[in-house]
């Protein structure tokens, strides 16, 4: 249970805005690489077969000494040729294939082949292949010249001598060429081992999701570029409100356009822009802008890109992207999430686990300030946490320039919800002022998240057109989670919890600088069983009297328990927490003690992490702690009298809120009366810019979580 201002942050991503960053062309490259693995495979085949298979010619039909036989006896050789000692190659008279069906178990497309033997034969020997011809050869002549004599037994020596002739087997002998045999026998393993490790080096580059060049290219840049040919499609039109931002941004980009304007003047072109703010505020959106509207090439990767399990790569990664951005000044390189590699360097030899990331870090300082020339490089960067990044990195000559990205006020939000309302199928009833009115605190980030959360909700419902209802349903859910109608609760804990946001509500009502409220509901949401919205003022500045009235509006819950049921519970946890902190930093941060004085022990460095030690005494701790306790007890005891003045109010509101579950602000002025005050203050918000910032006071609002300390 606990107040719940509007400001809560909320952080998530929006499916609708958020720009993926996939490379153009990712699905056709997936298809090219299943062509490029085949042509390997295939590659890998036929040089396996040439290799194993010695480069024997393939097609001629390979017969044995019966068949071979035959052809002999029938005489339908034409030449038989002995290859490599090792096998016969036997060619086919050709009137012997037109005419012999016999013939027609020879492989088609070998039958007109000049070159390639019709069949072949694998003799064992070659002297005993000679002897088996020999013989067929004496019995074919014995065969022809039988019967030749004639009636006196005289034979024609001539024809006999024909006959010999014509029985004779002739054999001729062929070296096949076997260069390339050879030198597949010595080098094809070697090759085939090559080819391995290049598709090893291709698949461990794809997974560690670099470029081509394999292992080779760990220490290459992972920066997407941005030139001419590709563009993120983001121009200043899509940056809602962030005029001074957009400004100084726009400037920058006018440097890379127009250097000679700011050099002739003997000044010098900054070398970096640091972008700082909140989450969500768009920070990356500005840079992406950039690169739309710059029209130079823009290198951009995040500050976790650099980082790699292998020593020496990022330092290596920061020379080749100031290596590769130098070849095509002038250009930007943009680096997300500096804070990734700028951390602040570690001043002991505590541990060296952090060497990796320090190596990278002075790289960078080097490449952005050391010897070389950067002209017409300029590096803009983007981080949430300026505080903790090096201060070597922050000083003029690196990051010249820190651009202040802060949270949207009124104005700026409804740029940014008209920014995003453009695709959404909007009903009459949109009010964009009254929307950026109800976001006090939300990032633009948050704002496309409640614009798609909206049309989610819309959607749900079965409605054509997104109404109010469903952007307030949109905020609500950011801010306080999910309702869960469904969780178990007693009427005893019911009546405790009304009571206890009845508190709240009534507490805040009558003091002078409670917030506004929106509503109160006892509808279990997210982790709390209950909570009163408020609508925060924007203030620049805040005061004691403004901080102790939200202090008694906090304890106000408790409070109101104690009155009615003579005891406390769990439920004010959260709370107790922030009214805590809040007096804490009344005392220790602001010097709004009058026993501790105007001294602040707040650290805007931030970098005080490995400080165990406190910068005050122990006895300054004592005052601290009894000043803070001292606080919080008055606040209580204030609130305690507020509600037994009041206490007939309290029961009705309460009563009221048990039967609806969900009051809103009519209904606390209804039992209450109109706040005096407020048709003077109303609407005031946004009043006054103040440059003294007062950096801290939104710290406490942004933290309340409204846990349920059962869960
Ligand atoms: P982080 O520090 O967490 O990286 P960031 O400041 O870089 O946050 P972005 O990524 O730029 O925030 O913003 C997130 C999304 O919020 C953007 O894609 C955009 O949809 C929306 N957004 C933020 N600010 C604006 C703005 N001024 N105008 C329009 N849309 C915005």
């Amino acid at each position: 249970m606990s107040e719940n201002n509007n400001n809560k942050k909320t952080r998530q991503n929006n499916p609708l805005n958020k720009q993926g960053n996939n490379k153009p062309g990712n699905g056709k490259k997936k298809g090219s690489d299943w062509v490029m693995y085949i042509v390997y495979a295939v590659i890998i085949i036929s040089l396996g077969g040439v290799w194993l298979g010695g480069g024997s010619r393939g097609g001629s039909k390979e017969i044995g000494w019966s068949r071979l036989d035959e052809i002999l006896r029938k005489g339908d050789q034409k030449e038989i040729v002995v290859v490599d000692k090792e096998r016969a190659e036997i060619f086919i008279k050709e009137e012997a294939l037109q005419g012999d069906s016999s013939y027609n178990d020879i492989t088609r497309g070998i039958k007109d082949m000049k070159d390639a033997g019709h069949y072949i034969y694998k003799f064992v020997d070659i002297e005993t292949f000679k002897s088996d011809l020999d013989m067929v050869a004496q019995q074919n002549f014995e065969r022809d010249t039988a019967g030749l004599a004639d009636s006196n037994g005289y034979v024609n020596i001539g024809r006999i001598n024909e006959i010999r002739r014509n029985s004779h087997i002739e054999l001729k002998a062929r070296e096949s060429d076997k260069t390339w045999e050879k030198v597949m026998y010595w080098f094809g393993p070697l090759l085939m081992l090559i080819f391995f490790f290049f598709i090893m080096s291709r698949i461990t580059n794809r997974q560690m999701g670099g470029g081509g060049g394999g292992i080779f290219s760990v220490g290459k840049s992972k920066a997407k570029i941005y030139d001419g040919k590709t563009s993120t499609n983001v121009t200043f039109k899509d940056v809602a409100g962030l005029a001074g931002a957009k400004e100084e941004v726009m400037e920058v980009v006018d440097f890379l356009k127009n250097p000679k304007k700011y050099t002739a003047l003997g000044g010098k072109i900054p070398k970096g822009v640091l972008l700082v703010g909140p989450p969500g505020t768009g920070k990356t959106l500005l840079a992406k802008a950039v690169a739309g509207e710059a029209n130079v090439p823009f290198f951009s990767m995040s500050g976790s890109d650099f980082v790699e399990m292998f020593v020496g790569v990022g330092a290596s990664r920061v020379r080749d992207l100031f290596e590769e951005a130098k070849k095509k000044a002038p250009c930007i390189i943009f680096i997300d999430e500096i804070d990734a590699v700028g951390r602040a360097r570690s001043r002991g030899g505590m541990s060296n686990a952090n060497d990796e990331r320090e190596n990278t870090l002075n790289q960078l300082l080097t490449e952005m300030d050391g010897f070389g020339t950067n002209n017409g490089v300029i590096v803009m960067a983007a981080t949430n946490r300026a505080d903790i990044l090096d201060k070597a990195l922050l000083r003029a000559g690196r990051f010249d320039r820190q651009i202040y990205v802060e949270l949207p006020d009124i104005d700026e939000r409804k740029a940014i919800f008209e920014v995003h309302m453009k695709g959404l199928k909007l009903g009459n009833d949109i009010d964009k002022d009254f929307l950026s009115k109800q976001t006090p605190g939300f990032s633009g980030a948050d704002i496309a998240n409640v614009c798609n959360e909206a049309a989610l909700v819309a959607a749900r419902k079965n409605k054509p057109l997104i109404e109010k209802q469903d952007f307030l349903d949109a905020i609500d859910r950011i801010i306080g989670g999910l309702e869960k109608r469904s969780k178990v609760i007693t009427t005893e804990e019911k009546r405790t919890i009304a009571y206890h946001e009845s508190g709240h509500a009534s507490v805040s009502w009558q003091l002078r600088w409670g917030q506004p409220l929106v509503k109160v509901t006892i509808v279990p949401r997210g982790k709390a069983l209950g909570a009163a919205w408020y609508l925060p003022e924007e203030r620049q500045i805040t005061t004691y009297e403004q901080m102790f009235d939200e202090i008694t509006s906090l304890v106000a819950g408790r409070a109101a328990e104690e009155v009615v049921f003579g005891q406390i519970s769990t439920g004010a946890l959260n709370d107790l927490e922030r009214a805590t902190k809040m007096a804490f930093s009344l005392v220790a941060y602001y010097g709004m003690s009058p026993k501790v004085g105007n001294i602040s022990y707040y650290d805007s460095t931030g970098q005080s992490e490995w400080n165990f030690t406190k910068p005050f005494s122990e006895q300054t701790n004592e005052t601290i702690d009894n000043e803070v306790k001292r606080m919080i007890e008055e606040a209580y005891q204030r609130a305690k009298d507020i509600i037994l003045a009041s206490r007939d109010k309290l029961d009705q509101l309460a009563n009221l809120l048990f039967e609806r579950e969900v009051i809103f602000r009519e209904d606390v002025e209804n039992i209450y009366g109109p706040r005096a005050w407020e048709s003077k203050n109303e609407n005031k918000e946004e009043g006054n810019h103040n440059e003294d910032k007062n950096e801290d006071k939104n710290e406490d609002k942004n933290e309340d979580k409204n846990e349920d300390p059962k869960e």
